[in-house]
């Protein structure tokens, strides 16, 4: 539990809605979460799905990672403590992004359940769409674009996921992209048919 600290604090509503600004964009603005193990490919995929967006005139932002590491969050290291506040300030911030009007994806291990639900939490039950990146650990093991599993296995880095800390699998995502049997081509297509599907873009 986050505890609210400023007293006297009022919310300013402002004349325009999130569905004006739907409507300027022509889109909905949602959070597509990607969680999976390191090497899963969900900064892969949100960055080729952003840049399909893109082309088909659709205002999408990633929050990745590594990069949310190196501000927002570099006070937080990777304890569970760490990785819960790191995952509920970028809950926060993607509903923001989202309440912008923007189709919002996050790429983050994300490993605790408990985290992930709260910040669905946060959104409508439509605006929330996790997006569960399976890969088994040998697959993961034989990609580790960033030699980030080799450390693990040396002992160079503790509490990393799947090796010695756990990742807790989603039981009701919205979708499951089987990484192990498609590629990547296969699995953006898996995403942008949800996303036109529930009209939160326009099919073309
Ligand atoms: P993560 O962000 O989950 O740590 P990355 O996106 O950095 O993972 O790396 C995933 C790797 O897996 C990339 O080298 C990518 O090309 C590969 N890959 C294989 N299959 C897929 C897939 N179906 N979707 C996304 N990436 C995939």
């Amino acid at each position: 539990m986050t505890i609210q600290k400023a007293t006297n604090i009022t919310w300013h509503e402002g004349a325009l809605t999130k569905q004006d600004r739907e409507k300027l964009l022509g889109q909905k603005g949602v959070v597509i979460w990607f969680t999976g193990l390191s090497g899963s490919g969900k900064s892969t995929i949100a960055h080729a799905i952003e840049e399909e967006l893109f082309n088909r005139g659709h205002l999408s932002f990633v929050l990745d990672g590594d990069n949310i590491r190196h501000g927002l969050n570099k006070n937080l290291g990777f304890s569970p403590e760490d990785r819960e506040e790191n995952i509920r300030r970028i809950g926060e911030v993607a509903k923001l992004f989202a309440d912008a009007g923007l189709i919002t994806m996050t790429a983050f291990i994300s490993p605790y359940r408990k985290d992930r639900d709260n910040n669905r939490h946060l959104l409508e039950e439509s605006e929330f769409i996790e997006v569960f990146m399976k890969v088994s650990l040998p697959e993961a093991e034989k990609r580790d674009p960033k030699g980030l599993y080799k450390k693990a296995r040396a002992g160079e880095i503790k509490e990393f996921t799947g090796i010695d800390a756990p990742y807790e699998e989603p039981l009701q995502p919205e979708l499951i992209i089987d990484t192990d049997a498609l590629d990547l081509a296969e699995s953006k297509d898996m995403v942008i048919r949800y996303l036109e599907e529930k009209n939160i873009i326009k099919k073309v």
